[in-house]
């Protein structure tokens, strides 16, 4: 054999499964199509890399298995990952939400995690198309190189145009592996019909509650000229189903009962300018429209103020599709947990075959999460090889 390891992809998770495996001493080969590793990095976080997030929790992962993300997380955590950031001198920030972004560049972490590579003597080679991926022996063979253990890190088809694919989950069924359906998610979502009408207000963004099911975000969504977007809507449409609805909370500070007791504050005021208080403009009057209430709320009964309310609570949009893959941030859904051990990520059907990061059906919240599965899933696979 030539190495100890075999990874492919060198993304996220798979430059600090090498990284951590290279410094245990073992003799790892890091493979990647891409002419330069961890591009998704590059332009992540607007270019700053939201590296990780301060309240990773469990139940901010979607998957099958709700426990399966627990270990690995537990054992590496947002702390783990802020250690060797400040080892690094990489000056950070915290910007909302417990989202921790570079104060420079997204290319620091990028030079971090190469630089761990080197410190763990690990062989990258970019532009290396990989081919077939033999099994026999208990070696797993990819060209002239061979090793007893394989991690598939090859990430989700999200953005095809920066080299991403479905190697992973292609891989994962030719050895026997189950993969989840994959979909889009964090992705802008489309409407037509009537909510085409919404197109107007492109460009502009107001603070809601967005729900799907049970799941429920308040952040801003953002009016597209294709539908709704915004970090509201990005975080419900990983739990949105085609043909569902999405439920938009306008002026979610706005006590229940309020617009009746603007009717006895402001008898003369009319809807428009009660919306216009709390919301942009453009989109204060579309609303107003479509609640079609013309006279002043001391003309308009209680039954009809009550109604228009609990519209604006639970505004509902049908989206009719999202953008897709070439929007998308990240795929949910890939390699079944089911097939997977929770503590290395090793594969239960094939000794020595593991699956990291994106490619296995763990999706985070937006805000850092995706890469903080990638950090800590790709650190437990390092230790068992
Ligand atoms: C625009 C954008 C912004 C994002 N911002 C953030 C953020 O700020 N914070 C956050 O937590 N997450 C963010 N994400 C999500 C995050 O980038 C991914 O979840 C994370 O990169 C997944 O890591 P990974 O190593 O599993 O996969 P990737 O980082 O996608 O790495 C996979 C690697 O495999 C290579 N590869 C793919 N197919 C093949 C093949 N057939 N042969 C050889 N090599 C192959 C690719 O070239 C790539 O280098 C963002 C995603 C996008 C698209």
């Amino acid at each position: 054999m030539t190495h100890d390891a075999i990874i492919l992809g060198a993304g996220a998770a798979g430059l600090m499964c090498a990284a951590t495996a290279g410094q245990r001493g073992r003799r790892v080969l890091l493979l990647d199509h891409a002419p330069e590793v961890g591009r998704k990095i590059l332009i992540s976080g607007g270019g700053r890399c939201n590296f990780t997030n301060l309240g990773t929790v469990p139940d901010r992962f979607i998957s099958q298995n709700a426990h399966f993300a627990k270990s690995a997380l537990s054992r590496y955590t947002p702390h783990d990952f802020l250690a060797l950031v400040e080892r690094h001198g990489i000056a950070w920030h915290e910007k909302t939400l417990g989202q921790l972004f570079c104060d420079g560049s997204a290319r620091q972490i990028v030079a971090m995690l190469l630089d761990e590579c080197a410190r763990g003597g690990v062989d990258i080679r970019c532009n290396a198309q990989i081919g077939e991926v033999a099994h026999a022996d208990g070696l797993f063979r990819v060209g002239a190189a061979s090793a007893p253990a394989l991690v598939i890190a090859t990430g989700g088809p999200s953005i095809p145009k920066m080299g991403a694919t479905g190697f992973a989950y292609e891989l994962a069924r030719r050895f026997g592996l189950k993969v989840v359906q994959p979909r889009p998610a964090l992705v802008p979502l489309t409407l037509a019909g009537e909510d085409l009408l919404f197109r107007e207000l492109s460009g502009v963004s107001s603070d809601v509650i967005a729900r799907c099911g049970k799941a429920a975000f308040r952040e801003a969504a953002l009016f597209t000229h294709r539908g709704l977007s915004g970090p509201a809507i990005l975080q419900v449409s990983s739990y949105w189903q085609h043909g569902t609805p999405i439920d938009v909370q306008f002026l979610p500070d706005r006590a229940p009962g309020w617009l009746l007791a603007a009717k006895a504050a402001h008898p003369r005021a009319g809807m428009r300018r009660m919306l216009r208080d709390g919301l942009p403009e453009r989109l204060a009057d579309v609303l107003c429209e479509r609640l079609a209430i013309d006279s002043e709320l001391g003309a308009t009964t209680d039954r009809k103020l009550a109604a228009a309310e609990a519209q604006l609570a639970a505004w509902r949009f049908t989206p009719n599709g999202s953008e897709g893959y070439a929007k998308a941030e990240v795929t949910a859904g890939g390699i079944a947990t089911t097939e997977l051990s929770s503590k290395d990520m090793q594969s239960r059907r094939v000794p020595g075959l593991y699956a990291i990061g994106e490619a296995v059906d763990v999706t985070g919240w937006l805000g850092g999460y995706n890469f903080q599965w990638a950090w800590a899933s790709g650190w437990a696979a390092a230790l068992a090889i």
